[in-house]
Order: structure tokens, then sequence, then C-alpha cells
């Protein structure tokens, strides 16, 4: 693994910010600085924030827990945190635009966080979020806001199965790491490129299979699992959308796992920017539950 060494620059003061209005931001806002960078694989890179502001986060307990990344274009030379309302009313073509990443560790002592950007695409193809983790450099400012999140592995489960893919595998890795050491389960990843998967740390009794190659594959390896006779079993299944959508299919009405059992959304869509994917949400194309 590969470390940039943590910088320590001071903070600019804060409300140079906010730019397009006088009003301070209503939802809380945390700006942290990038404490350092690490290459996981090819094509997963771990970013650490961390800074005074760590402590404005609404800090979410849940395995499965994510951010709002605020991220403005530079040449609008807005430094965070932003005055999102006044900049809706009066320039809304200078607003930074929201991602989701999970928060992979929490470290509520040293004040810091790792988030783990997938670096897909390349250029003009790559996605805003990905471009700044790539390029970031120790000491870059950025706001966050949250956390969200709304699935932690049930002791009490019978077994687990853990579906996803590149995107969820922060996800999924967090979530491994806080299972019972007694737990059953399987979980299934899909990659695009077999050199981006890594060692999971896991109970002995989770067995990690990585599904490399066509999307699909993934939608074939759950369709052959025998999961009718898993009374209790819990399970994750978060990817791409229209995967998503046929693996809700695969699960809920082919294999006849209760819904409630089930923690099932998308996390991200192809061909969409992430504003668009979520604004879909809200119209068919973008639900998951038929
Ligand atoms: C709850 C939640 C947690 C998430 N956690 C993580 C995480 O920990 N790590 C992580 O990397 N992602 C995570 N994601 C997914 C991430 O939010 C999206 O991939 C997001 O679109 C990335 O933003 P971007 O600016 O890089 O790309 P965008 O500007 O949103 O998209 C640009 C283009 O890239 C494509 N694209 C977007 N994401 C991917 C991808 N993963 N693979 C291939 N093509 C893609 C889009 O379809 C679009 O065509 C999470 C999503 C959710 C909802």
């Amino acid at each position: 693994m590969e470390t940039t060494a943590a910088l320590t620059t001071p903070a600019p003061a804060a409300a140079t910010a906010s730019e397009g209005g006088a009003r301070p931001p209503k939802k809380k806002q945390a700006v942290l600085e990038v404490i350092s960078k690490t290459r996981l694989t090819p094509r997963l890179l771990r970013v650490t924030l961390g800074g005074e502001m760590y402590s404005e986060l609404n800090r979410n307990h849940q395995a499965d827990a994510y951010v709002k990344l605020l991220i403005a274009d530079p040449s609008t030379g807005l430094q965070p945190p932003y005055y999102l309302d006044a900049l809706r009313e009066n320039t809304p073509e200078l607003l930074p635009v929201r991602r989701t990443y999970t928060v992979r560790h929490w470290d509520d002592d040293a004040r810091t966080l790792d988030l783990d950007f997938v670096l897909h695409g390349h250029g003009e193809d790559s996605g805003v979020a990905a471009r700044w983790a790539d390029e970031a450099l120790p000491g870059d400012r950025i706001a966050l806001m949250g956390a969200g999140g709304g699935y932690t592995p049930e002791v009490d489960a019978a077994s687990h199965l853990l579906i996803g893919d590149h995107a969820s595998v922060p996800a999924i890795a967090a979530s491994l790491e806080v299972m019972d050491a007694q737990a059953t389960g399987l979980v299934l990843l899909h990659l695009d490129h077999e050199d981006d998967a890594l060692e999971l740390a896991r109970p002995d009794g989770i067995e990690l299979r990585w599904v490399i190659g066509e999307r699909e594959q993934l939608l074939q390896a759950v369709a052959a699992l025998d999961l009718t006779a898993l009374d209790g079993l819990q399970v994750f299944c978060h990817a791409e959308r229209g995967l998503t959508k046929q693996l809700r299919r695969v699960l809920v009405k082919d294999a006849g796992v209760p819904r409630e059992q089930i923690s099932i959304s998308a996390y991200w869509a192809l061909g969409r920017l992430e504003d668009q994917f979520q604004a879909e949400k809200r119209e068919p194309i973008g639900k998951i539950d038929e």
C-alpha cells in the first residue's frame, strides 16, 4: 500500500466560504481536511479526512453509514462551508455537487474517518468525486453532511448474504468487521477487474466470492443459490441500479426471501450523474421495489 504522508495545513477562516448570500448553512456541514491517501487496489483509493469539525457530523453507528460530500467546481472559487440556500436562489449554476460515500472507518479518538473511492472511468468519463479523490492533496478541504445509514448485521440472524459491486465494497467490508465471530453466510461481490479484489477481514463462517467480468454474472451467481430453506436469513444487496432491480426480483419473487429481511437499494446508475440518479428515485425508473 502506498500512503501519502499527512500535512498540517491550518484551515482558512470558515466564512470566506459562502459567497452567494449572508445566511449560514441550515444543515450542518463539517469541513474536514485531507490527512492522507492510501491506494488499496488499482481502482480503490482511501482518503482519510479529519479535523476540528469532525464532531459536527451526526455520528451514525450503523455498519453502512454514509456521508454526503459537497464538491464545488474549482473555477467558481467557492470555499466550504457553502451557503446552499443562497446559492440555490441567486446563482444555482455555482452549487456544489453532492456525492454519497460510505464511512469505511470512524476514529472518534483521532477525529478522522476513511472514505474508499472507486476510481471509475478515465478523464472525462470519470466522475466529479472520483476525480476529486484522485487529485486531492493533504490539506485540501471538503464539506461533508450526514451521516445516514440503516444496516447492521444482526447477531441473531441465522445466516448472512451480502451482495454488491465495487461501490459497495466499503459498506460490505465495514459490515463484515462488526459481525459476530460465529456468524455464517456468503458474500458475493462483482468487480470489473480481478486486480481490484482485496482481502476482507471476516468471521471464519463467512465465505467470500468475487465475481469478475460481466455484471450479469452476479445475477446468475445469486440465482444459482438455494435460499428457500434459509429461515432467518439477513440480506444486504446494494449495487448498480439496473442490476439491483433484477437482484430484487431473484431474491424476493423467485427465492421468496421476505422483503423485510433485505436491505436493498441502488448505489449508482449506469449513464447517470449522481444528481440525476438521486432525483430519479422519485420516478418509476428509480424505484427498486415494484
Ligand atoms: C449509500 C451509498 C454509499 C456509497 N458508498 C460508496 C463508496 O463507499 N465508495 C464508492 O466509490 N462509491 C460509493 N457509492 C456510489 C457513489 O456515490 C457513486 O458511484 C457516485 O456516482 C460517484 O460519483 P462521481 O462523481 O464519481 O460520478 P458521477 O459524476 O455521479 O457519475 C459519472 C459517470 O460515472 C458513472 N459511475 C458512477 N459511479 C460508478 C461506479 N462505481 N462504477 C462505474 N461507473 C460509475 C455514472 O453512471 C456516470 O456515467 C455509494 C452510493 C450510495 C447511495
